[in-house]
């Protein structure tokens, strides 16, 4: 088991039509600040994003924002939290990466689904071993844990691998989950990279 330090939260841009998800996104801001654990995500200050920056900065957390230059003003980049200004979407996710010890997506959009699914490649190849996972809120993430285990039934995802991606209902039932993941880095034998 390894304490989280820091974790990267992927989420919508928007607030959804459900006052449920803009709510999650701000409680779980503020319990990653209860627990002394750092927020990295997309740095801006509407949607599900700035509720989850907004939760964590009540709550008296740190916050950091990883922003590409172009998004500055189209996201509304938040300039309460500690905000880093790159200048793509790749340098974007690669810093996010490289602060996270784990990502956690909430409910969104193509862009959530693409920044897990990313970090749950790079976890694959063994780019990193850092786990990833999904707060599940009302069913939301459902179809996709479908889908991940259609792939994996049908030979395209290593059911050794499968412990990358941990689906949950409960915050902290997820972070205690991804604080002490299953190790599916020496199944498959590549490099564990240090951390
Ligand atoms: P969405 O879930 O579509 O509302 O997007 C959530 C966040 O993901 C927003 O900050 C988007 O700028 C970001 N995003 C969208 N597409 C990408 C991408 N290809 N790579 C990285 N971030 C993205």
């Amino acid at each position: 088991m390894s304490a989280l330090r820091s974790v990267a939260v992927f989420c919508g841009s928007t607030p959804g039509t459900d006052p449920v998800y803009v709510e999650t996104a701000r409680r779980a801001g503020a319990t990653l600040a209860d627990r002394g654990i750092d927020v990295v995500y997309g740095g801006g200050s509407a949607g599900m994003m700035g509720a989850l920056a907004d939760g964590a900065l009540a709550a008296g957390g740190h916050v950091t924002g990883v922003i590409p230059r172009s998004l500055v003003d189209r996201e509304l980049a938040h300039h309460g939290v500690d905000l880093v200004v790159v200048e793509s979407m790749h340098e974007r996710k690669q810093r996010m990466s490289e602060r996270a010890d784990a990502f956690i997506a909430l409910p969104g959009g193509a862009g959530t689904l693409e920044e897990i699914t990313e970090q749950w490649t790079w976890a694959q190849l063994g780019l990193h071993d850092k786990p990833c996972g999904l707060l599940d809120v009302d069913g939301f993430w459902r179809p996709f844990v479908d889908q991940l285990r259609r792939m994996t039934a049908d030979g395209f995802v290593r059911s050794s691998q499968e412990g990358i991606v941990s689906v949950e209902e409960d915050l902290d039932v997820l972070l205690e989950r991804l604080a002490d993941p299953p190790d599916w880095t020496d199944k498959w034998g590549a490099p564990r990279p240090g951390r």
